[in-house]
């Protein structure tokens, strides 16, 4: 199944589109009509049996193929190409960023996990800037990496936060692996997955430690307008945002503050706001650089064959504490994992 991620999951444009003015609201209706167009294409072309993007077949293992097309502000995907591997950056910020970051991704799963591309056979990456007009996300549709502009007034440039390319491209990881149902608890745990990866490719491209980074996803994607700072905090859920248009990030740190909600695909990206924090602990507990470890941990169970596609909270916390012992034996970071879960109340087995 493929899974269709907006990285502003639909409350949020909800809400948004609810906004008195109608310079606020506009957009967010718009972007709303067009994710549902986008998701419903999606489920098409998944029913038919999509063209999977092939690999080159002079591609070099071991080396990213990434391609950067221009929509022009129109909707047809993926536009004109733009950037190719290997070209120089161009003039356009937007195109180099969203090139940086498809690189950026590509090195970290390849550079800490060995880990070639996101199917780890060496997939082309490609991605669409300039999406539409005032489109207030970004999305990876199965095929490809799709990025807004933003309207200016709560969202800016969709290729400003890497942790957000990062995050949408480990949908395609998780897409390849353990490929999670997207809805409850298994869909929060495809959510947090991309959150985690997207969170370690910002600190390793920052060359960042667990205690020196932000633990936020979106950082520089809110205008100057919203009162926040981010869309999720995997260090303290729940406190990205609080906005009077935007309205307050709803997600909860620990298990007793779970949200049962039909909305969002059960709450996907509410409730992963619990296995991110889980993340965030375990990560500053063991210290350093936070995909050494604690990173390598998650990626052996997203990619150990073990995990399940209907897996609950507690299964993947279990599978964390089998990972840990099997990777570092009875030490830190078995301590580190187990202790992480148990402060967000998902009980391990
Ligand atoms: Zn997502």
């Amino acid at each position: 199944m493929t899974v269709f991620c907006t990285i502003v999951p639909p409350h949020v444009l909800d809400k948004l589109a609810q906004a008195d003015d109608p310079a606020l609201a506009g957009p967010a209706r718009r972007t709303l009509q067009r994710d549902a167009y986008e998701r419903t294409q999606r489920r098409l072309t998944t029913v038919i049996g999509a063209p999977t993007a092939a690999p080159l077949a002079s591609a070099e293992p071991g080396k990213p193929h990434r391609t950067i097309h221009d929509a022009q502000h129109r909707t047809d995907l993926p536009g004109k190409k733009v950037r190719g591997e290997g070209d120089a950056p161009g003039k356009d910020a937007t195109v180099n960023r969203a090139y940086a970051g498809l690189g950026a991704t590509f090195e970290l799963f390849l550079t800490a996990y060995a880990r070639d591309s996101i199917d780890g056979n060496g997939l082309p990456l490609n991605a669409t800037v300039h999406y539409d007009r005032d489109y207030n996300n970004a999305f990876w549709n199965g095929e490809q990496m799709v990025f807004g502009d933003g309207d200016g007034e709560i969202f800016l440039d969709f290729t400003i936060p890497i942790d957000v390319i990062g995050h949408e491209l480990a949908h395609g990881v998780t897409q390849y692996t353990a490929n999670l149902t997207y809805f409850g608890q298994p869909g929060a745990l495809n959510e947090s997955v991309s959150d985690v990866f997207g969170a370690l490719i910002k600190q390793y491209t920052l060359g960042q430690t667990a205690a020196e980074a932000d633990w936020l996803i979106g950082a520089g994607l809110l205008a100057p307008r919203v009162t926040g700072k981010a869309l999720r905090s995997m260090k303290e859920p729940g406190t990205a945002y609080d906005d009077d248009v935007l309205g307050k990030d709803p997600q909860p740190a620990t298990m007793d503050d779970y949200v049962r909600t039909g909305r969002d695909n059960g709450g996907v990206h509410i409730n992963s706001g619990i296995p991110n924090h889980a993340f965030y602990l375990a990560a500053t507990a063991l210290g350093g650089h936070a995909w050494e470890r604690a990173g390598q941990v998650w990626y052996d169970v997203l990619t150990g064959g073990e995990l399940k596609q209907d897996a609950l909270f507690t299964d993947f916390a279990t599978l964390t504490v089998k990972a840990a012992r099997a990777r570092y034996g009875d030490g830190e970071e078995l301590d580190a994992v187990s202790k992480a879960w148990e402060q967000v109340g998902v009980r391990t087995l």
